[in-house]
């Protein structure tokens, strides 16, 4: 098992479309060159979806095609995703120089049915429909499993209906599933068994979790996963991004905080902590209310100490 970790920072999409303000697309491109630039090989950096049910994401269009043009991004090896709901959102994503697109099915049907107007199956055969299109066009497509660790409807969620969807995207040709704890409930001991069952299923290089801090626990989550030899993680810059489930509460996982402790392992060198927490300052002064990860605020203290 290689020791490398890859991260996919969130911010600029799963961050910034649960934050209240709209940032403007200069912004939001500033944003994703600063990640770049912090060491950030994997970006999700909009969503094709309709901008007047998801005003945040507006203009994604633009925004990719400005950064999809970019020659030092290309250059520096950024993969630069977007999140695509249907075939409409993949024509426009690739209209924008998109080569990664994300499908994001549920576990739990009733999520499903409130969040995506689709039972289970239904969004299985429409994400189906998306990747099949997508790699005829030689894009790669990327699967989120919403609800996967808890419903907030159903509560908990069997690993097994969890597995079934990995393997229908998988199956469909995703490279990559993103196992995610929407409602941010997974603990360490859930996510031991969990995994315990899935890696019978599911390649542990084909999966990637996505934690939520909203109980403190993703820091002991990614912990649990990286012994059971999973490598890839998905986080939010500065914590973007509340939980839609607990209002109030911290949502994503930030990366900060996942970078810092990677680093104590050995991990995840190549990412400049600096310059990441520069990344979230900025948009701490755009979405106007403080981030809440631990690391970024202790760096900001820490840096107000030694300037005394
Ligand atoms: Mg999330």
């Amino acid at each position: 098992m290689s020791d490398a970790v890859s991260i996919v920072e969130l911010g600029p999409r799963d961050g910034l479309q649960n934050e209240a303000v709209a940032l403007d697309v200069a912004t939001r491109a500033a944003f994703v060159r600063a990640l770049a630039a912090a060491g950030l090989r994997r970006i999700e950096a909009g969503a094709f979806v309709r901008p007047d049910r998801v005003p945040q994401m507006a203009g994604s269009d633009q925004l990719c095609s400005t950064l999809t043009a970019d020659a030092a991004l290309l250059g520096a090896g950024v993969r630069l995703s977007a999140l695509v709901p249907n075939l409409k959102g993949l024509e426009r994503a690739v209209a924008a120089g998109v080569r990664e697109v994300a499908v994001f099915p549920a576990a739990s049907e009733t999520f499903s049915r409130r969040n995506l107007n689709q039972g289970v199956d239904e969004a299985l055969a429409s994400a189906a429909e998306v990747c099949a299109a997508a790699t005829r066009q030689g894009l790669a497509v990327r699967g989120y499993v919403s609800t996967a660790f808890g419903c907030p409807y159903e509560g908990p969620v069997p690993v097994a209906a969890v597995i079934r969807v990995c393997e229908h995207l998988l199956a469909a040709g995703v490279h990559e599933v993103a196992v995610s704890d929407t409602i941010g409930v997974a603990h360490p001991g859930q996510v031991r068994d969990v995994l315990s069952a899935m890696l019978t299923a599911v390649p542990r290089e084909r999966l990637a979790l996505h934690f939520h801090d909203t109980r403190g626990t993703a820091l002991a989550n990614v912990l649990v996963a990286l012994d059971a030899g999973v490598r890839t993680f998905d986080a939010c810059a500065g914590g973007l991004g509340g939980c839609p489930f607990a209002p109030g509460a911290t949502g994503n996982l930030a990366t900060e905080d996942l970078v810092y402790m990677l680093q104590g392992l050995g991990l995840a060198r190549d990412i400049d902590l600096d310059a990441l927490v520069e990344a979230s300052a900025a948009i701490e002064e755009a979405i106007g209310h403080p981030l809440p990860s631990r690391c970024y605020r202790a760096t900001l203290a820490s840096r107000r100490v030694r300037s005394r």
